[in-house]
């Protein structure tokens, strides 16, 4: 049975603190081998409507909204969701139009977009996924706690590398089988594995230290872009496994 890599959690330059043009990811993918991907940038959908239109491959229209109280992410939409609403809010916008809802990096205890534990309760029996691996999140145990929750509710897990610049690029991804449209999406989400790299917390500090140097010659337009090769190496990414039913099969490995 055919099985692509899919990374569900990707930015643009289209959000503010993005580096990557739209041929650029879509330069990167074909590299990587990556078979599909979702666009989510932050309160906006512009982006990834630009990389559905040149991508030979499916890309899922998607958006990081930011509520009142801390983010949640909508895949499969049409229309943008503004920001500031209330969580219970901006999922109802997401669902009334036919998207999928639910919540990037929900424990991520040093980002405080974060939802957290209290306000994903509130809005669990609305969820249709929770992110349970994000590369950008530092505590393994942040991941975990996701993957755990999921479980709990019986949710699918989505994977992603939360790729600001084009070296994170696929960091994560869940393979699967190829979808059309947002049933099947789902169908294969759940019975696939997560496939992820694990990074240590000098390899994120390092990233995060590579990115906003990126990110001022950006400003300084002096045509660096983060997939130049700086000369900066980050650790090997090191294998552990998954605690949860829904990561029963994750396997890590360096991508
Ligand atoms: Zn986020
Ligand atoms: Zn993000």
């Amino acid at each position: 049975m055919a099985v692509i890599k899919v990374d569900m959690h990707v930015h643009t330059c289209y959000s503010k603190d993005g580096l990557l043009s739209p041929a650029e990811i879509v330069e990167h993918c074909r590299r990587k081998g990556l078979g599909a991907l979702a666009i989510t940038d932050h309160n906006s959908i512009a982006g990834a409507l630009a990389v559905r239109d040149m991508a030979p491959f499916p890309v899922i229209v998607g958006q990081e909204v930011s509520t009142s109280q801390g983010e949640v992410m909508g895949l499969f939409l049409e229309r943008e969701v503004p920001r500031g609403l209330s969580p219970p809010d901006a999922i109802a916008l997401i669902k009334e139009q036919g998207g999928l809802a639910g919540v990037p990096h929900p424990f991520d205890r040093l980002r405080r977009e974060a939802l957290g534990k209290r306000f994903l309760e509130g809005i669990a029996g609305e969820l249709d996924f929770v992110e349970g691996f994000n590369s950008r999140v530092t505590l393994a145990g942040d991941n975990r706690q996701a993957q755990e929750f999921a479980g709990s509710r019986g949710l699918p897990c989505t994977a992603g590398s939360d790729a600001h610049s084009g070296y994170e690029l696929g960091r994560a991804y869940v393979e699967m089988s190829p979808f059309n449209g947002k049933e099947e999406f789902l169908e294969s989400l759940a019975s696939w594995a997560h496939r992820r790299q694990l990074e240590s917390l000098l390899g994120s500090l390092l990233q995060r230290l590579r990115e906003d140097a990126s990110l001022v010659a950006k400003e300084l337009g002096d045509g660096y872009t983060a997939s130049s090769p700086s000369g900066w190496a980050l650790p090997t990414g090191r294998g552990a496994p998954c605690c949860s039913v829904q990561c029963r099969h994750l396997v890590a490995r360096q991508v």
